[in-house]
């Protein structure tokens, strides 16, 4: 894997083609662009799915002639969803080309209003890392920004909450999201914008395989979401093993990059650390762990992730008591670490289970 791939990887996606999506555009474009009608106006009624009627806007004729003729209105088409015992929601959403994405809705629990969408950033991935079905697919394509928003107003329409300020949003689903840094980040300026969404940047993750060009790029914009780093391993040498990212960017250059984050009031980062029986869940992965962590200049959390096992990989989730062994250490070292209660394993929907119904690897 060359850096020049990395940084320069930019397949066009449909919109540059031809029309913009009507649901990536700003109250300032729609000016810009001689709407009929109050721009801001416009803003709200498309990304306010709750008033909708017929899954559509609910904006005036003339307003509507308008987009037709001007914008892509299109959202993404639901063609499967898949229920888990654990409540979550796994929908295989149809884009405009026929490429499909997976999106996850997971309500808190069933006494909590509040809702973590995990949602798409590319159709497959070209990281590669060899734990993770969807990088088993390679790259297709990146989403497009208004692919992105429409992905949540779809999973909003169909499944809730109806109360924005209910929303969390995790850049954990298909895809490594800073490959896709442009079309991302004019996503979050649309989730975060006070008349639309209105989601928190502290209530918006973006999970990264370690893209250090991209952090750097990330950790300059406004408005800036919360990251999370999936580290995985603790010698360059087991990390280029499974995640090849490493191979350009190693563990001392990511350190680099996250020290010089400067992080907002509150913010923490959050470490992902995938156990893979075998591969990075001995006494002495902990130790390097934690004073790996230990170094990190900023507050994190660390959060520890059971391999979800595929097809598409022969890795294996360590023994529960290999796990409580890890964690018991870990604890004992000073370590603030939680274990993520993985959602939706039963219908493919956890972390890195994510793949296309019809791929060979499935
Ligand atoms: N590309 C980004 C975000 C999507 S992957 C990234 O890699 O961070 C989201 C999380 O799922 C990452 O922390 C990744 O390490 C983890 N993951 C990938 N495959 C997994 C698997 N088979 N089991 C458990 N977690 C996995
Ligand atoms: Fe891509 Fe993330 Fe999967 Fe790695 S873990 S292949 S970066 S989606």
């Amino acid at each position: 894997m060359a850096e020049s791939v990395l940084n320069s990887w930019d397949r066009p996606a449909p919109e540059r083609a031809g029309k913009p999506s009507v649901f990536a555009l700003l109250p300032e474009d729609f000016a810009a662009m001689g709407a009929p009608g109050r721009a801001e106006h416009i803003f709200v009624q498309c990304q306010h799915p709750w008033a909708w009627v017929d899954s559509r806007p609910r904006v005036s004729r003339e307003i509507r002639d308008w987009m037709a003729e001007h914008l892509d209105c299109a959202l993404p088409q639901i063609v499967e969803r898949h229920g888990s015992e654990d409540g979550s929601t796994k929908l295989v959403l149809a884009l405009a080309d026929g490429e499909r994405i997976e999106a996850v809705h997971m309500p808190r629990d069933v006494r909590n209003p509040r809702v973590t969408l995990c949602i798409s950033s590319q159709v497959g991935c070209a990281m590669g890392c060899t734990f993770c079905a969807t990088g088993a697919m390679g790259i297709r394509r990146n989403l497009t920004a208004g692919e992105i928003v429409g992905q949540v107003l779809v999973l909003l329409l169909e499944l809730g909450p109806d109360k924005p300020h209910q929303i969390t949003l995790v850049f954990m689903g298909m895809g490594e999201p800073l490959h896709n840094l442009d079309h991302v980040h004019r996503a979050i300026q649309v989730f975060n914008h006070e008349r639309g969404l209105n989601i928190s940047t502290r209530r918006i993750t973006v999970s990264t395989s370690g893209l250090v060009s991209g952090i750097e790029k990330l950790a300059k914009l406004t408005p800036r979401p919360w990251l999370a780093l999936s580290l995985n391993a603790t010698t360059d040498a087991a990390r280029g093993a499974v995640m090849p990212v490493n191979r350009v960017w190693n563990l001392a250059r990511l350190r680099q990059a996250l020290d010089q984050w400067s992080p907002g009031p509150k913010e923490k980062l959050t470490i992902e650390y995938v156990l893979m029986a075998g591969v990075n869940d001995t006494l002495e992965d902990a130790d390097r762990l934690a004073a790996w962590m230990g170094e990190l200049r900023h507050g994190h959390n660390l959060n520890l992730i059971r391999m979800n096992e595929h097809a598409a990989s022969t890795f294996k989730e360590p023994a529960e008591a290999r796990l409580a062994t890890f964690v018991a250490h870990l604890k004992a070292l000073g370590c603030f670490v939680t274990v993520r209660k993985s959602r939706g394993r039963d219908v493919q929907a956890a972390c890195g289970q994510l793949i296309h119904k019809g791929h060979p690897q499935v």
